[in-house]
């Protein structure tokens, strides 16, 4: 694999969304950014690895993603993009994408809090969770935020809440066309057994749905999201397509527009081998306005919840590599990078390889002929690998390994193994001067909190009490 392919971006126009002349496409301002990263001394011998976002590339994505459903609605249809906070739970990133227009949706208390913390507003704001608890549940109704209930049992929890107090809270159901999974088992939200929303086409389901609906004139909106990485977008598109036919069936029984809003999950899947940016927005909004007409013209308010497609492509973990070796015939580059901030490639590397690139010791693109190596991260085990007989140029000591596309479910997931600390994470864009400036997205966790986290103010409780 090449070690730095650098071609097209998100939105392969020449232009800004506001018709400047585009600056360096993703690849370039990465290979800046990595340089400016070593050379303004934020990773280095003392503070190993960093997470890099670019501010440039996650503001063209939120413009792609917008451009995309306006080009397919009717004109004055409501239509609200809530970025699914799971993919970067990080609040400066969050306060960006508000700034661009974008929501937020969350599934859990800290999800929330995050969202409250980066200023996205109640109307704004879609809860998810398939375990919200009564508290949580009378919070987001307090609060006027969209709830999405996961099952029967949730339903009658809200019946209780909506006649105990008003709300502003547009209410739907969850529910799972069961129209199959994709390539990655984990991720496939619409299999016959998934454990998320009202399964379907279980035998009475999709009359006990239509029935909830018609005894509650306050359920407005219906919601489905089939599934993540791995998902082929025609099966997105049959899924979206499901639910609209379940809309319509419920509309037309209620004789009324009850249901006014289809909010259609997330779920655009990433491509992790190259810098093109594939499939994109406008693909699947244009696929899904083929398959699914009525979806767009204006009757429905639409909510969508991408998560992975929008930061995936404009984050980088770049980590030093403190020891090369060999074993066994095998050149090993001993890195910074590993299980902690890539847990799923290192536990699940088929359904998650990332790309590595090489720089060097002052973080140019490295050259060089390829060399089969592992990169391997520091974590104590043996299978805590970046990436497995990469052939790439090769890692030395000193030299900089950066894991690509990691802007989404990576370095923002931390994983504590052998309490290595978090990262620091900087956001980059271009200084007045035509150089790379960095702005502190989340400082690197330090020795005192490491401690803290790990019970250090309670040293003497299980000696002192028994
Ligand atoms: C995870 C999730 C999303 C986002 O999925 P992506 O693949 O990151 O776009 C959206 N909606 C729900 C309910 C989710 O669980």
């Amino acid at each position: 694999m090449a070690a730095y392919t650098g071609t097209g971006d998100a939105d392969a126009t020449g232009e800004e969304p506001d018709g400047t002349p585009k600056g360096p496409d993703g690849g370039l301002r990465r290979d800046e950014a990595v340089r400016a990263a070593v050379e303004q001394g934020l990773v280095g011998p003392l503070s190993p690895i960093v997470g890099l976002l670019d501010i440039t590339g996650i503001r063209a994505s939120a413009a792609a993603l917008h451009a995309a459903f306006d080009a397919v609605t009717a004109p004055g249809t409501p239509v609200l993009h809530a970025f699914a906070v799971k993919a970067t739970p990080l609040v400066p990133v969050l306060r960006l994408l508000r700034r661009e227009g974008i929501g937020a949706e969350v599934a859990s208390p800290g999800e929330l809090a995050l969202a409250r913390a980066a200023g996205v507003p109640p109307s704004r704001t879609v809860l998810d969770s398939p375990a919200k608890t009564p508290a949580e549940l009378r919070e987001a109704l307090a609060l006027g935020i969209a709830v999405n209930a996961d099952n029967p049992q949730e339903l009658y929890r809200l019946d209780a809440l909506v006649q105990s107090a008003s709300t502003r809270s547009p209410i739907g159901i969850r529910v799972n066309p069961q129209v199959g999974g994709g390539s990655i088992g984990a991720l496939s939200t619409a299999t016959a057994t998934s454990k998320f929303g009202v399964a379907l086409r279980d035998e009475g389901a999709r009359e006990w749905v239509v029935r909830a609906y018609l005894d509650r004139p306050w359920l407005t909106r219906l919601h489905a999201h089939s599934g993540s990485q791995g998902m082929p977008l025609e099966l997105m598109a049959r899924a979206v397509a499901e639910t609209y036919g379940l809309a319509e069936e419920i509309n037309e029984r209620a004789g009324r527009r009850q249901i006014d809003t289809l909010d259609i999950g997330g779920g655009l899947p990433v491509n992790f081998g190259s810098d093109t940016h594939t499939p994109t927005y406008e693909e699947y909004a244009r696929l899904l306005a083929a398959t699914v007409p009525g979806l767009f013209d204006g009757r429905y308010g639409l909510v969508t919840e991408f998560g992975r497609s929008l930061l995936a492509k404009h984050g980088v973990v770049l980590a030093r590599v403190e020891y090369a070796k060999s074993a066994g015939g095998r050149a090993i580059a001993v890195t910074h990078a590993g299980v902690q901030v890539a847990a799923r490639t290192v536990y699940a590397p088929r359904s998650w390889p990332l790309r590595v690139a090489a720089y060097d010791t002052k973080g140019r693109p490295k050259a060089g002929p390829d060399v089969v190596q592992d990169v391997a991260g520091p974590a104590c085990f043996a299978g805590d690998l970046l990436a497995e007989e990469r052939s790439m140029p090769l890692l030395e000591q000193g030299d900089y390994a950066a894991a690509l596309d990691t802007g989404a479910y990576y370095f923002a997931h931390h994983y504590a193994y052998n309490s290595l600390a978090r990262p620091g994470i900087y956001g980059f864009g271009p200084d007045k001067a035509g150089g790379v400036r960095f702005a502190v997205v989340r400082t690197p966790q330090t020795l005192d909190e490491i401690v803290a986290e790990s019970g250090g103010a309670h040293a003497e409780s299980l000696t002192g009490t028994f």
